[in-house]
C-alpha cells in the first residue's frame, strides 16, 4: 500500500494541534504560530501587515472566500473551515517583538481572512490581546473587518487606539433582511445587531463603515436592498458605505453552488456560466452595481468606503461577466 507523503509547515502543526474545546458544531484547537504580524506584499491588496488571531470561522457564510486557506493545512473539506477552528498561540512577548517591524506610515489590516470577533473570541479574548498590545504603535493605520457585534466590546480600546492612530471598523452588512442573512450567513449575528454595534461604535467615536459586501447578482443587488443596508449604516452613524460584487473562488464555488442548487436553484445555472472561467466578474454588470450603489451612498449622504475592502482587485484579463 502506498503511504501518505508526510505533513509539513502549517499542516504538520495543524495535525499536531491539541484541542481546546467542543461543542456541538465545532471543535476548537490551538495552533503553534511563528508569526502573529505578517507582511503583505501585494500591490492588489491596501495592507502592509495582516493579523488573524483564528483559522476558520464559524460563521459559515455560503460565499466565504477564505475556505481556501484551510486547504494549507491539508484540511480539504470545505466544510471543516467552519467546524475546525484554530485559535493561534498567543505569546505576548514575542508579538511585542514582532510590532518593531511595523513602521509609522504602514496599515495593519485585523481580520482580513476570518473573522476576528467570531464567537470563540468572547471566551479566548485574542484579538482584544492584539489590540491591547498594538496601543504602543503610533502614526499607523489599522483597519478591523467583521460581522459581529462583539467587536462594540473593545470600544473604548479602539478608541484609546485611535488616539496615535488612524483606525478604522468596518462592519459587514450585505442584506437587513434577517431571512435572507439566515440563508447566506447562517451563523452571524443578525443584521441589525450588526448595525446596533455600528451604532455603538459611532457613539463611542470610533471610525466606522459599513459594506454590504458581497453584492450577490439576483439575491442581494436590488436597489431596495442595498438602499436598506446604506440607509441604516446612515442612521446608525457610519461615515462610510460600500459594496462590491462577489467574488467567488473554486473552493468557496464548492460550497456556493450546492447551496444555490437548495436554496436559489433558479439561479444556478446563471452563476455556473458567469464563475467557470474565474473568481471575479468584469464588464457591464460591475459596472451597474457601482454605478448604482455611488447613487445610494449620495442619497444617503455617506461617504465612499474603499480603501478597507480587502478583496483583492480582479488581475488584467479576469472573465467577462453573464449578469
Ligand atoms: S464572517 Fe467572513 S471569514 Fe467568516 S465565514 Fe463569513 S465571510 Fe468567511
Amino acid at each position: 500500500m502506498q503511504q501518505a507523503a508526510p505533513l509539513i509547515g502549517i499542516a504538520r502543526l495543524a495535525a499536531q494541534s491539541t484541542v481546546i474545546s467542543e461543542k456541538r458544531r465545532i471543535e476548537y484547537r490551538t495552533l503553534p504560530a511563528r508569526r502573529w504580524l505578517n507582511r503583505c506584499q501585494s500591490a492588489r491588496v491596501p495592507f502592509d501587515w495582516t493579523i488573524n488571531p483564528y483559522r476558520g470561522c464559524e460563521y459559515g457564510c455560503k460565499y466565504c472566500y477564505a475556505r481556501f486557506t484551510h486547504e494549507f493545512m491539508e484540511l480539504r473539506d470545505p466544510a471543516a473551515f467552519e467546524t475546525q477552528i484554530y485559535a493561534k498561540d498567543w505569546n505576548p512577548a514575542s508579538f511585542h517583538e514582532e510590532l518593531r517591524s511595523a513602521k509609522p506610515g504602514q496599515v495593519i489590516g485585523i481580520g482580513t481572512a476570518t473573522d476576528p470577533y467570531q464567537p470563540v473570541e468572547r471566551r479566548l479574548r485574542l484579538t482584544k490581546s492584539v489590540l491591547s498590545e498594538l496601543l504602543v504603535l503610533e502614526g499607523l493605520t489599522i483597519f478591523i473587518t467583521t460581522k459581529s457585534n462583539l467587536v462594540a466590546r473593545d470600544k473604548k480600546l479602539l478608541k484609546q487606539l485611535s488616539e496615535r492612530n488612524q483606525v478604522g471598523v468596518t462592519i459587514t452588512v450585505t442584506t437587513m433582511d434577517a431571512g435572507l442573512a439566515r440563508l447566506t450567513e447562517p451563523y452571524a449575528p443578525r443584521p441589525d445587531l450588526r448595525m446596533r454595534a455600528v451604532a455603538e461604535l459611532a457613539e463611542a467615536g470610533v471610525r466606522t463603515g459599513v459594506i454590504a459586501n458581497p453584492v450577490l447578482p439576483l439575491i442581494t443587488d436590488s436597489e431596495a436592498n442595498l438602499e436598506s443596508v446604506a440607509q441604516a449604516a446612515k442612521k446608525a452613524g457610519a461615515c462610510e458605505f460600500g459594496a462590491h460584487v462577489l467574488f467567488l473562488q473554486p473552493c468557496a464555488q464548492r460550497v456556493f453552488f450546492p447551496f444555490l442548487a437548495e436554496k436559489f436553484p433558479q439561479h444556478l445555472r446563471r452563476y455556473e456560466a458567469s464563475y467557470q472561467s474565474g473568481a471575479y466578474l468584469r464588464g457591464a454588470y460591475p459596472e451597474r452595481i457601482e454605478k448604482l450603489v455611488n447613487a445610494i451612498r449620495e442619497r444617503a449622504g455617506i461617504a465612499r468606503r474603499d480603501r478597507q475592502n480587502f478583496v483583492p482587485e480582479p488581475p488584467p484579463g479576469s472573465q467577462m461577466l453573464l449578469f
